[in-house]
């Protein structure tokens, strides 16, 4: 999306800069990154909606979709001469399969392999489809770590079906045509000549390995002569990168262990480059002569506050106060994150920050992502800011239309110090007197442009994020590297830390009964729904469908039930969260809308249903509802069958860590940060290969070249030219701004 029409015709703009040479682009050539897969030859309609599950819908996806592992043909071992304790390739003969189940419910594939020189176990974990797959009599090639268990075993090797049972050793030509014929014509027809090291990529149901090969081969072709260089050949040099162009052939159809390893480094640190640029450019806005209103006080309605508070503010709470304090006494703007984990209270931190700018005479906005969480701070801080005579405004979707023009014309004459919406405070009808300070809770929930218009209803606010999603230091460098960072590393004292059970089918009535229990002595608990990708309507119905189940059901008949949801009025949202909170609900079945934020302080229980669909982060959110009071909580993760490998040991890392930032850097080293900040979450591409964790090194390179490239360059030298094209294509508005500015 581009903002403006000054460089509309930036595709042929031919840059000027010293050290940033464009190429011009053809126009002969008619497919480029942008062309729809089903023109590949080879996709057809039915197989490019099956990629589009996995997010490819474009040659340039294609292109972008790297592989997660490589099979290395070049180093065979023969079954004899495999030692436990390494990674190996070989290839062996099916001798037999089966299908065993667990005690803990898994359903493992064990295969033996054989070849001239012995025999070998594979074990594949919880993928039971996979003894259809390994027939009898093929032949296959497994590679991954061997291990001694009982005996010698490939534990999940990955694996590649060379000959179908009962083919003749014969070579297969390998040159078939690929187009959109049924999976099985094309999983028969090997390739067991081609050596080599062989990519194995993420799949999706309906697409295999060899058909993904051939795709992402044929886009390569498609795009290699247009894949031209758009970074500054000095950082090239300097940091010992190959061109774009090679590190994805290199990637796709490695040539050598170092080549693939040298074009993974060049795509890792082109991806931590990009948003460093970002964040460079992001800053240097911000730095544009700007001035803030200095916020000077005494700090006495903070006194004030904490004199009315049944407790006393833990030392990081204070210090992240202090922090604020002097930021906004200056006249720079404040643009600070502040990083807690769930229930480490930020809500009074921000009240307290809220209550210096209105003693020094200024108004405050908070804005949070769900009205139900808007309506519990709302009520909050009124609670507390009304014994100071500082009046507090909600606006809510429920408002009557005269209530809420009261409001306004209330806010816009200054009478009303403090505002708390959602993204209704970013409508054109609000406006304020003196706005100062600007709060944005659970800040990843909105788009950077939503910040930015509450931002432009005060003369340069100061501000203040807050997460829950807690980031390693390292990571909120990378992605925030535009804020100052405060961390609420402590939790109010009392805290007790929920107990996480996992409870199989079989207990599940049992765990009712004591669900019954604890009800009947004035516990309240969170029955929380699945996620249902992509899908409000069926989430939705999964939250219908169990609330009728448990109100109808023996153990849990006597007690009051209440569902919520996000399709709900909000009036109807208020009344129900009101009762839960009041303590007239026992029960309440809902879908993740009370994921972000929500305490009552009362309800120590939660189930989660099909923990197998959330992720790790999602559920320690979620189990931060519970342990908020001063009695026990527990979580109970419902555990039916088909729980994968993957998310068992999402479920043990819960079970054992309570620490929110210790959970996110296990999600991370064990996901990667790709998925871990979800495109739908930061709004910013994926990370597919650059691991920041793993590799800080990389991340401090890319960070220095690309603060020294907006620090050198005048911003006419960089916008327009090819590696511009690159961050727009990626980053959309958000550099917008940028150009036009
Ligand atoms: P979060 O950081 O998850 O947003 P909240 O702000 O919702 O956490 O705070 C969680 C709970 O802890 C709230 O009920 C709040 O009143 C309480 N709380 C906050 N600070 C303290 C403190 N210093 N001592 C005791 N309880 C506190
Ligand atoms: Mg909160």
């Amino acid at each position: 999306m581009r903002a403006c029409g000054y460089n509309a015709n930036v595709g042929f703009h031919e840059c000027s800069g010293p050290h940033l040479r464009t190429e011009v682009r053809g126009t002969h050539n008619p497919m480029d990154v942008a062309t729809q897969l089903r023109f590949l030859k080879g996709a057809g309609p039915a197989r490019a909606a099956r990629l589009a599950k996995l997010g490819i819908e474009t040659l340039g996806d294609l292109l972008e979709h790297y592989p997660r592992a490589y099979l290395d043909r070049t180093h065979l071992t023969p079954l004899a001469r495999l030692v436990p304790g390494g990674e190996a390739t070989s290839v062996g003969v099916v001798r037999s399969v089966s299908l065993r189940r667990t005690r803990g419910g898994m359903r493992n594939v064990h295969a033996i392999l054989e070849d001239e020189s012995g025999l070998v176990e594979c074990v594949w974990f919880n993928q039971p489809y996979l003894e259809r797959v390994l027939k009898r009599g093929r032949r296959i090639l497994v590679s991954g770590p061997v291990e001694l268990f009982r005996r010698l075993q490939f534990k999940n090797p990955e694996f590649e079906i060379l000959e179908p049972e009962g083919t003749a050793n014969g070579r297969h030509t390998g040159g078939q045509e690929c187009t959109d014929q049924p999976v099985e014509a094309l999983e028969q027809s090997g390739d067991a000549a081609a050596p080599g090291i062989v990519p194995v990529y993420p799949l999706t149901a309906g697409v295999s390995q060899k058909v993904m090969r051939k795709l992402v081969g044929s886009a390569l072709d498609a795009l290699m002569p247009l894949l031209h260089e758009f970074m500054p050949a000095s950082i090239l040099s300097r940091r010992i990168l190959i061109p774009w162009a090679d590190a994805h052939r290199e990637i796709h159809n490695p040539s050598s262990r170092e080549n693939m390893e040298t074009a993974r480094r060049r795509i890792a640190f082109q991806e931590l480059f990009d948003l460093q640029l970002l964040l460079a450019i992001s800053r240097r806005m911000h730095k544009r002569p700007q001035t803030a209103p200095p916020l000077r006080c005494e700090g006495n309605l903070v006194q004030h506050l904490l004199e009315d508070l049944p407790f006393e503010l833990t030392a990081a709470q204070r210090r992240v106060i202090e922090q604020i304090r002097q930021d906004i006494s200056r006249d720079c703007p404040m643009h600070r994150l502040l990083e807690g984990d769930v229930g480490s209270g930020k809500t009074l931190v921000a009240l307290a920050g809220a209550l210096l700018a209105v003693e020094a005479g200024f108004q405050v906005a908070l804005m949070a992502p769900t009205e139900i969480l808007v309506s519990q701070h709302g009520r909050t801080f009124e609670r507390l800011c009304e014994p100071l005579g500082v009046r507090v405004a909600t606006f809510t979707g429920g408002l009557p239309a005269s209530r809420a023009r009261e409001l306004r014309s209330a806010l816009e004459d200054g009478s009303i110090a403090i505002a708390l919406g959602t993204h209704a405070l970013i409508q054109e009808s609000i406006a304020f007197h003196r706005l100062g300070l600007v709060i944005v809770d659970e800040q990843h929930r909105f788009g950077v442009t939503q910040r930015a218009r509450l931002q432009g209803k005060g003369r340069t606010p100061h501000t203040l994020v807050m997460s829950a999603t807690p980031i390693p230091r390292t990571l909120a460098l990378t992605l925030f590297g535009d804020l100052d960072l405060s961390v609420l590393d402590e939790k109010p004292p009392g805290f007790i830390s929920p107990k996480t059970h996992l409870v199989p089918e079989e207990r599940y009535e049992e765990m009712l009964s004591y669900i019954s229990g604890e009800l009947a002595g004035g516990a309240q608990v969170y029955f929380v729904c699945p996620l249902i990708e992509a899908s409000e309507a069926l989430d939705l119905r999964a939250a219908t469908d169990l609330y009728a189940r448990l109100i109808a059901h023996a153990a849990l008949r006597q007690h009051r039930g209440a569902l919520l949801h996000g399709r709900m009025k909000q009036e109807e949202k208020d009344q129900v969260m009101n009762a839960f909170v009041a303590g007239e609900v026992g029960f309440l079945v809902s879908t993740t809308v009370i994921e972000v934020g929500v305490d009552v302080a009362n309800a120590s229980l939660m189930v989660i249903e099909h923990p197998e669909r959330f992720g790790l982060s999602q559920l320690h959110q979620l189990r931060g509802r519970v342990g908020r009071g001063r009695q026990p909580a527990h979580l109970f993760l419902v555990g039916r069958s088909g729980i994968g490998e993957e998310a068992m040991r999402r479920i043990e890392i819960l079970m054992r860590e309570s620490d929110g930032f210790r959970i996110a850097e296990e999600d991370l080293r064990q996901r990667g940060p790709g998925d871990f900040f979800g495109v739908r979450q930061s709004g910013l591409p994926p990370l597919k290969l650059a691991n920041p964790i793993a590799d800080p090194q990389l991340l401090e390179e890319a960070r220095e070249e690309a603060f020294h490239l907006v620090d050198d360059l005048d911003r006419s030298e960089l916008v327009g030219t090819a590696l511009w094209r690159r961050l727009e294509a990626r980053f959309g508005e958000r550099i917008a701004l940028y150009e036009v500015g």
